[in-house]
């Protein structure tokens, strides 16, 4: 580990009282743009790239078209596709990056690399965390229900993503640079423990619930930038959303596959998963867009496609 990230600075305001004069570039989606424009009069904004897919060369096929443009600026407004989308422009152009999310769907918005789907699995590629984020909780209030607070996912994958790094410690699997740390361990419970108290108000759009799930994201992303690597929130239940989301093709957000992975894999790792259904339910993660005979097929080649793609030592790769 060469380097500790960081989180962002956080404003929290309404986008109607932004005011910023810079060339701005702007990096959204369009019902997210649509959502939120009449609110960002203030913004100065030279182009707009929409984003509609998570790999470089759709990336760099969008960035093409600005070439010969200049900006002093990056805005990212929308959820986790766009954010890591703005990441990977801001980090070529060299430019600071503002994300305004639309919704607290993912914890994108505050992580130091870019999700990529290459090869029929997810990678993380290092870009740049963003130099500021504004936290508009009226708006995030008013995001349609099932991605409102859908990044209680990403916290809560600590049940599954811990108990896999515990179990790997267990069985002697851990390589240099991911070995068990008791400590941290304990600290991601506590994180999981905040962010299950909170879910029934974040899910219900309340100020202080969407804020306390954004303490508890952006505890899990520390915990992970200090120890440099994700072991205490990522495993079997993001595998099997790697999984199952290549053999659906695109097109369900990133909750939608991790909440009903999570209790999944609970269920396998013998948790109890009573509270964790009871959370996702809180905070409406659809839990039931997966077709039940892809659940089934994905289960199936889980194994394989965990050591297939190097994935960390996981209850998937004994199943
Ligand atoms: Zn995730």
């Amino acid at each position: 580990m060469k380097q500790i990230w960081n989180l962002p600075k956080v404003d929290l305001m309404p986008f109607s009282e932004i005011e910023d004069k810079r060339e701005s570039l702007l990096v959204t989606s369009g019902p997210a743009w649509n959502a939120v424009k009449e609110n960002l009069k203030g913004l100065n904004i030279q182009a707009q790239l929409e984003i509609t897919e998570a790999n470089t060369e759709h990336w760099d096929n969008r960035k093409s078209s600005i070439e010969n443009q200049k900006f002093e600026v990056v805005y990212a407004i929308g959820g986790g596709l766009v954010a890591d989308a703005a990441k990977y422009f801001a980090s070529k152009l060299n430019l600071p990056l503002v994300v305004l999310p639309t919704a607290l769907s993912v914890d994108a918005f505050i992580t130091a690399a870019s999700g990529i789907r290459k090869d029929g699995c997810v990678y993380y590629i290092e870009t740049k965390v963003p130099e500021r984020l504004i936290l508009d909780f009226e708006t995030i209030a008013k995001a349609p229900a099932f991605i409102r607070a859908a990044g209680i996912t990403d916290v809560m994958s600590i049940a599954t993503g811990a108990w896999d790094w515990k179990f790997a410690h267990e069985q002697g699997k851990n390589p240099a640079g991911m070995e068990f740390i008791p400590w941290v361990y304990d600290n991601a419970q506590s994180i999981l423990c905040g962010v299950l108290d909170c879910a029934e108000a974040a899910g219900r759009g309340d100020h202080d619930g969407l804020k306390t799930l954004y303490d508890c994201l952006a505890m899990e992303v520390q915990l992970c930038n200090q120890v440099g690597h994700s072991r205490p929130e990522e495993g079997s239940e993001h595998y099997f959303a790697y999984a199952i989301e290549n053999e659906m093709g695109h097109g369900l957000p990133h909750g939608d596959l991790v909440g009903p992975a999570i209790l999944l894999i609970a269920k396998l790792q013998g948790q109890d998963i009573a509270p964790l259904e009871k959370a996702l339910k809180a905070c409406n993660v659809p839990l039931s867009n997966i077709p039940q005979g892809m659940i089934e097929r994905t289960l199936k080649i889980l194994p394989a496609y965990s050591r297939r793609h190097n994935l960390s030592f996981g209850i998937t790769h004994t199943l």
